[in-house]
């Protein structure tokens, strides 16, 4: 089918961004090609091989994700707490994995109605030529806002893609690129058919979310923090931020100077520090930028402060 319907053909799951975005005329696709219908989309189960985690069908939605029994009460459990804190519960039972991994980026010039983005004469990510952001840029700056996304990368998931030419899997943190327009590494035809979660073997990761309204809104800034834990002190860990870039932003810096701590406060100030640094919103969501950019070393901080404790309560 989307052979038949070429670059003007577009899948769709919950259409919980793709339809507001075609009533905006951001994407107007003449042919939309549902996955819904498709009972391999929607397993969980078992990965194949030996070292294999979960494998979770892409059309599974965010409210069945956060609550099911294969993933909450595993290793994964952050998987399903960033998919509980996505917008609204009418929208999570809507909603797909699938669609969240996917999610067009976003921006205050972009996500307005067709004669609102007229009236600016538009901008280059749809119909225009200019970004209102950053006026002598050569790209778009609109910004990654999936809350599941960058616990994807921080756990290091992989995703699996389907397409008519055969099946290929990327780890998560290459399915991205940090480019507003260009945002995702993936073929025009490749479906997102499955997600591997990483086997349980002494990790634990959690996601905090910053926004507005506590029960509606999209992030503005997503930090998903990942520690594997050699008894009491930290093998390896991994800080991704969301709301900050075009794509799940991974700060190596953090993680590294995370490895042979406790979590002690001053190995949490060294890495909230170095999240700091690459954090550099943009004036294109909600709230100051200068303010989103003090929140980091808040929320990775918290973050990696409530990882500390889980450890030390599992100590007990
Ligand atoms: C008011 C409002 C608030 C929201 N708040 C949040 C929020 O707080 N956090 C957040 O993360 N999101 C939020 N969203 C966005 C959205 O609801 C979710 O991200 C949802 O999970 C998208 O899933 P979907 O199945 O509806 O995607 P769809 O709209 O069906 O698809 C989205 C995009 O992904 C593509 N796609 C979907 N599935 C696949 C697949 N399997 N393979 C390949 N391509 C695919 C589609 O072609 C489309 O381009 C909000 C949306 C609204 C309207
Ligand atoms: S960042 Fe610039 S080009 Fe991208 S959506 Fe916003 S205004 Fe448009």
């Amino acid at each position: 089918m989307k052979a038949d319907a070429g670059p003007e053909g577009s899948y769709v799951a919950g259409g919980t961004d793709l339809y507001p975005n075609m009533k905006r005329r951001q994407q107007e696709p003449r042919t939309v090609i549902s996955l819904m219908g498709i009972p391999e989309l929607k397993a969980v189960g078992r990965s194949d091989g030996q070292a294999a985690g979960m494998t979770v069908g892409t059309c599974v939605t965010l409210t069945q994700l956060s609550a099911h029994p294969a993933v909450r009460p595993t290793a994964c459990h952050a998987v399903a707490e960033a998919a509980e804190l996505v917008s609204t519960p009418l929208l999570r039972n809507m909603g797909t994995l699938g669609g969240n991994l996917c999610l067009d980026t976003r921006c205050n010039y972009y996500d307005q109605s067709y004669e609102w983005r007229k009236a600016i004469d538009f901008c280059m990510k749809k119909d225009g030529a200019i970004c209102w952001v950053a006026p002598s840029s050569p790209r778009c700056w609109a910004v990654s806002s999936s809350d599941v996304a960058p616990v994807m990368v921080a756990i290091g998931a992989e995703y699996v893609l389907t397409s008519a030419a055969g099946e290929r899997v990327v780890p998560a943190a290459r399915f991205y690129y940090n480019d507003g327009i260009n945002y995702l590494t993936k073929q025009p035809d490749e479906i997102l058919s499955a997600v591997r979660l990483p086997v349980a073997d002494g990790w634990d990761a959690i996601y905090h979310k910053l926004r507005r309204r506590g029960s509606f809104d999209f992030p503005v800034l997503g930090v998903a923090a990942w520690v594997r834990w050699d008894d009491d002190q930290v093998a390896d860990a991994r800080v991704v931020l969301g709301g900050v870039a075009s794509h799940p932003l991974e700060v190596p810096e953090a993680g590294t100077g995370l490895r042979g701590s406790q979590l002690e406060p001053e190995a949490i100030v060294r890495a909230a520090e170095a999240a700091f640094r690459p954090a550099k919103p943009m004036d294109n969501t909600d709230f100051d930028l200068s303010w989103r950019k003090q929140m980091t070393r808040v929320y990775v901080t918290r973050a990696l402060e409530e990882l500390r404790s889980r450890k030390t309560t599992a100590h007990r």
